[in-house]
């Protein structure tokens, strides 16, 4: 349980990336400053956070099942946390997806969007009335440069961040009326499993319909320079650990 003077920060997709680094950061904050409550969808994956938090899990470190695509899930999370106060709601959970959109089904499509968007939207719904009977929180939206800049062949994955940038600028208007801020942070590339797990899915693609021209550029160009980009450009998952903890400071 958070100590008097501890704020409670809820974070979610604390299973590896980001969302562990953040967690674990802030876990070990100096000043003791946090309570955080680590969310993941399957708790089968705890080990790696529970291995990196060290002697601060179980203490200033909780662990809670949470699938942002479920309302279920959403909803028995927050209600497990006591009288559902949370202080900072990290919104982290994230899918990338990568290819030529013709050889993506509408399902994965509508995967990403329900996660990347309406998982944040799920979670801002839920923690906001407390928020603002309390006249204080602070929201933060893990999105990306691709939610302010198109990319080729992320497509649909930026399509998710622009909706959620613009769901969240609104939002911000409206909350600041109560003291409940809003921010969001747009990492460049980050060195995290989300660029594995897009490959993996990438190796496994069957391209169909899509033109011979179109899948080789993709393979041939994008590819192999967007490895290049990542190589040169990548920052790490603390890095964007450290920004998040400078903007809820
Ligand atoms: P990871 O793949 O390492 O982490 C993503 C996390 O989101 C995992 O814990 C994953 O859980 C979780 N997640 C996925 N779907 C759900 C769901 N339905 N409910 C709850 N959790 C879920 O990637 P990153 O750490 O890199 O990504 C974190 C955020 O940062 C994302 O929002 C991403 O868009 C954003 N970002 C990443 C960049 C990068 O280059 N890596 C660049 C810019 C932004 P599980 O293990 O169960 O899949």
């Amino acid at each position: 349980m958070a100590s008097s003077g501890q704020k409670v920060v809820l974070i979610t997709g604390c299973s590896s990336g980001i969302g562990l680094r953040i967690a674990v950061l802030l876990a070990k904050d100096e000043k003791k400053r946090y309570h955080v409550i680590a969310t993941m969808r399957d708790l089968k994956k705890k080990d790696k956070l529970v291995e990196a938090a060290g002697d601060v899990y179980g203490k200033s470190l909780m662990l809670l099942p949470l699938d942002v695509c479920s309302d279920e899930s959403v909803k028995h999370c927050i209600n497990s946390v006591k009288d559902r106060h949370i202080d900072i709601l990290i919104n982290n959970a994230g899918v990338g997806l990568l290819g030529p959109v013709e050889s993506i089904s509408m399902e994965e499509m509508k995967r990403v969007f329900e996660t990347n968007f309406f998982g944040v939207v799920r979670m801002i719904k839920e923690v906001m009335p407390d928020m603002k009977k309390r006249r204080a929180g602070h929201i933060v939206v893990m999105s990306s440069v691709m939610g302010l800049q198109g990319v080729v062949f992320n497509d649909v994955y930026t399509a998710s961040k622009f909706a959620m940038e613009g769901f969240c600028e609104s939002m911000a208007v409206q909350l600041l009326k109560f003291n409940v801020h809003l921010s969001m942070i747009e990492p460049g590339p980050v060195h995290t499993e989300f660029e594995t797990k897009m490959m993996e899915d990438v190796a496994k693609m069957e391209y169909p319909g899509a033109d011979a021209d179109t899948v080789r550029y993709f393979k041939d160009v994008y590819l192999p320079s967007s490895k290049d980009i990542f190589e040169a450009m990548g920052q790490t998952p603390e890095d964007i650990a450290k920004c998040t903890k400078k903007v809820i400071e």
